[in-house]
């Protein structure tokens, strides 16, 4: 088995920093003020009164993994099916009647029905539709995400789940994602593949939080350091209802979580915070403005959610926010928050020669 790294365990005064912060203390509701107050300071300073959104689209529910608190698990009765060519363009318009311009694919870990040919196939046909694509799928190659950048794919959501080796091997009855060393090795390949982003996380309640959060830090600081162009994020996922029923074994709390969102954005200035409609609205509301900098909408999570709301199959959790693109921005504004669809930082960040122009224009990302 190979070893963790050394960067993932060795201990700094950073590391104690935030552990200090995410320690709740017998002055908590105080202290849980003060971090909101010094948190809401910096994402204004830092971001502005904006909110990036985005929309996650499913594109397969195949998998070839066994990963215990997931309805897509391939031990599940769930029917299975991928997005053909015409349904995947129904899919991408019917989003963009919502106004959604800033899509996530998804798919489970690598299969027959949906490999990497399929996946690059289904980035050149997003990138024609929309302004910004990115990909939640099984770990690649750097050649593979080269490939994919080629088709117009800029940035790669893949989170360890938990840092925890010993849950992690628990917890992935099998497959390919049993590979923890390989799952975290993934972040650096995709930037290395020419990918301009990547978004980490960890599954809360999963494992110890405090443990899980430090780990995450870590990797988050050690790829900063490496890759210090790259654009950063953060997501908080709490585990939540699914088929196969899975209840999470160390359950994460509003206070806490509110109170990790807080730290990470003091002692990460500049890195986008995550936060997806597996939360309630109420818990949103509250965080956008105090430190979330960008937020999922109008979300989906079964295959052809879009153009068939009705379908009949789970999806491969239950989200919580369900609320319309058109009220969710309603609410963003009422807090004097400005939502922002557009996504201008491939044209910043991108190789010379990338002009703006270019980034406007929908069909410039043709495949090799
Ligand atoms: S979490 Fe991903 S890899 Fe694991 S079973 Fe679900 S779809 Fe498959």
């Amino acid at each position: 088995m190979k070893a963790s790294p050394e960067w993932l365990t060795a201990g700094d005064r950073d590391s104690e920093a935030l552990a200090a912060m995410l320690a709740p203390c017998s002055a908590e509701a105080l202290e849980l003020e003060t971090l909101a107050a010094e948190s809401r300071a910096i994402t204004l300073r830092r971001f502005g009164r904006t909110m990036s959104l985005y929309a996650p689209l499913y594109l397969s529910n195949y998998c070839s993994s066994g990963c215990e608190y997931c309805g897509f698990a391939s031990d599940r009765t769930t029917l299975r099916r991928r997005l053909e060519p015409d349904e995947l363009d129904r899919e991408l318009l019917a989003m963009k009647r919502l106004g959604i311009s800033d899509v996530l694919l998804l798919t489970g870990e690598r299969t027959g029905q949906a490999g990497f040919d399929y996946l690059q196939r289904s980035v050149e046909r997003a990138a024609r539709h929309m302004q910004r694509v990115t990909v939640e799928t099984f770990p690649m190659s750097v050649a593979e995400y080269r490939a994919l950048a080629d088709c117009g794919c800029t940035g790669v959501t893949i989170y360890q789940e938990t840092y925890d080796r010993g849950r992690y091997e628990a917890i992935h009855r099998w497959g390919p994602k049993k590979d923890f060393v390989q799952r975290l090795e993934t972040p650096a390949r995709a930037l290395e593949g020419g990918m301009k982003t990547v978004g980490l996380g960890v599954l809360l309640g999963l494992a110890e939080p405090v443990a899980d959060a430090l780990s995450l830090y870590r990797h988050v600081r050690h790829l900063g350091r490496t890759w210090w162009r790259a654009g950063l994020s953060v997501s908080f996922p709490r585990i939540r209802p699914q088929t196969g029923g899975y209840q999470p074994p160390f359950p994460v709390g509003d206070r806490f979580l509110a109170r990790m969102i807080f730290a990470f954005r003091i002692a990460l200035p500049d890195v986008d915070l995550v936060l997806s409609t597996r939360e309630s609205a109420a818990f949103r509301d509250g965080m956008a403005g105090l430190a979330i900098t960008r937020m999922s909408i109008a979300s989906r999570t079964t295959v052809g959610g879009y153009d068939e709301p009705d379908r009949a199959e789970p999806g491969q959790f239950d989200i919580s926010d369900d609320r319309s693109a058109e009220a969710f921005c309603a609410a963003l504004r009422a807090r004097n928050i400005e939502p922002v669809f557009k996504n201008w930082e491939p044209a910043y960040n991108g190789p010379s020669g990338v002009s703006l122009q270019d980034d406007v224009v929908s069909e410039a990302h043709p495949c090799p």
